[in-house]
């Protein structure tokens, strides 16, 4: 049996649904697991397909962080499996129940912009049941679920591991989502480049990235990612040795190197948001400091 809903299995009782968004399968002694839901009805209505086709109802959406493409599907999941419980990270849970929470820190903390309240920034609202431990393990319809801190790309993104296979969300990303994005999104770099360590030093026997393939060794892919953050972060301080910049004059200069033409409000934030995360880290490596002047402030290399 196999349709164009059927999840791909990596091991017995562990697989995904692919996609630009990967979601995590995982089944219990009663029905599946997911980890995060996807962008929107339509993803929840293939995941439903699929789900029907194994005849298992679904028990737990497990959410990795709160951006919209990974929680996205829940309101329509939960509203044909009205049972199944929904489990997040602190903090993330946040923005799950109040999506709204995304335009708003995406828009500097302004009320948000019509332009902003698009399902790619803010998805349907979910309840969430259970907090996740932020390093520990849950157990979930008789499987025992590990979360593994994974902070940088957004504030409390957890990692799931479950026998051997771990769900990084976006803690990594894969090597063509990585050259697409040019300047990927993160909220720390410093944080994110701890945590790809992390997976680094790690030994699964397999990884899913929220975007991009399964791999069983990811070493390749995650050198990648640290080289491709490094290599931003030292383009930023080469930027700032140069001259004293605005967060907008900086974002420009990094956007005009990195061939990026930014022609909408919702990449706009995005990449503003990605290089002020940039900015944080490489304030955390006391590389660059910051100065007020003529009522801006001014971002220079240390
Ligand atoms: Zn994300």
């Amino acid at each position: 049996m196999s349709s164009k809903h059927a999840p791909v299995m990596v091991k017995p009782g562990i697989g995904y649904f692919p996609g630009s968004v990967n979601i995590g399968l995982v089944l219990g002694k009663s029905g599946a697991i997911i980890i995060d839901s996807g962008l929107d009805t339509q993803t929840a209505k293939k995941i439903k397909k699929g789900l029907d086709e194994l005849a298992q109802p679904l028990k737990a959406i497990v959410q990795t962080h709160a951006h919209a493409d990974h929680f996205g599907g829940n309101a329509h999941l939960l509203s044909v499996f009205p049972e199944a419980q929904v489990y997040a990270p602190p903090l993330e849970e946040a923005v799950i129940r109040y999506p709204v929470l995304e335009p708003i820190y995406l828009g500097m903390g302004a009320a948000p912009m019509a332009e902003l309240t698009n399902k790619f920034l803010m998805a349907e609202s979910s309840r969430v049941d259970t907090l996740l431990p932020i390093d520990g393990e849950v157990e979930i319809d008789g499987i025992l679920l590990r979360t593994i801190s994974l902070p940088g790309h957004s504030w409390q993104q957890v990692g799931i591991v479950v026998d051997q296979i771990c769900f990084a969300a976006d803690g990594y990303f894969g090597v063509d989502t990585l050259a697409k994005h040019k300047l990927p999104f993160l909220v720390d770099a410093h944080d994110t480049l701890l945590s790809l360590v992390k997976l680094l030093e790690s030994n699964y026997e397999g990884y899913l990235p929220g975007h991009g393939p399964f791999e069983q060794s990811i070493e390749r892919t995650i050198t990648h990612n640290i080289h491709c953050h490094r290599r931003i972060m030292d383009r930023i301080e080469a930027l700032l040795a140069h001259d004293e910049l605005t967060l907008e004059q900086g974002l420009a200069a990094l956007c005009a190197q990195l061939e990026i033409q930014i022609d909408n409000m919702t990449s706009y934030v995005l990449y503003r948001t990605a290089y002020m995360g940039y900015l944080v880290g490489l304030s955390r490596e006391e590389r660059i400091s910051y100065r007020f002047h003529d009522n801006q402030l001014l971002w220079k290399k240390r």
